[in-house]
């Protein structure tokens, strides 16, 4: 399957008001650009450099997500231009995010990362933490960062009970609070994060092939 058939046709299954986010870490510039001629806009990166040099080469009209784990001295490389944040996870990256975004007179749009997985390894913070986040005065006062929703991933593993389980919590969660997207699947979860109700999904190797 080509890049570009692979696109149009999750474009057709995916329901309109699910975002597509593609998720291209690893893979070379043509790859990217085969997937741009395609229509693809949103494209996801998990490492600081290898998102800037993409950037640096690729139309501009490109959003480009960060979807890795952020470490506070790595936002200032990408403060100029990144489209959405995925994954925060305290407020001290919030206030990081808030300097850089303030030097470029930007808002810069930021998901908070939620743990919903039970395995050890995943990222995120307990949902009782995020509620902090969200109502503290510091965040209140921030006129550069904007959080605009959730972000969390499911365990890895074939019990998809225990995935849609995951994910429900999570869209319980997002249910309580007023934020828009819901940035929930990867290639092979993404079918559940959309019956449970994931407003966005990030999908790599479904549309790029498998990374090495
Ligand atoms: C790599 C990655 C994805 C995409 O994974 P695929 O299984 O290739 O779809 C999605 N989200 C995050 C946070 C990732 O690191």
């Amino acid at each position: 399957m080509s890049i570009q058939k692979n696109i149009s046709s999750l474009a057709q299954n995916i329901p309109s008001n699910v975002h597509l986010v593609a998720v291209s870490k690893t893979k070379p510039i043509p790859m990217i650009q085969e997937a741009y001629e395609a229509g693809q806009r949103a494209f996801g990166e998990n490492k600081v450099q290898e998102m800037v040099s993409k950037w640096e080469s690729l139309p501009k009209d490109i959003q480009w997500h960060f979807i890795g784990h952020l470490q506070k001295n790595k936002v200032k490389y990408m403060a100029a231009f990144v489209s959405l944040i995925h994954g925060v996870d305290s407020l001290s990256t919030l206030r990081e995010i808030e300097k850089q975004a303030k030097k470029h007179q930007r808002v810069i749009s930021c998901l908070l990362q939620v743990k919903i997985a039970e395995e050890a390894t995943k990222f995120g913070l307990p949902m009782i933490e995020i509620q902090k986040i969200l109502f503290s005065e510091e965040l209140k006062k921030m006129k550069h960062v904007k959080i605009v929703g959730l972000m969390g991933m499911a365990s890895f593993t074939d019990d998809t009970e225990q995935v849609a389980k995951e994910f429900r919590s999570l869209k319980d969660f997002f249910d309580q609070t007023d934020l828009a997207v819901l940035s929930m699947g990867m290639s092979g979860d993404y079918h559940i994060a959309i019956k449970e109700g994931a407003t966005m999904v990030r999908l790599g190797s479904s549309i790029f092939g498998a990374r090495n």
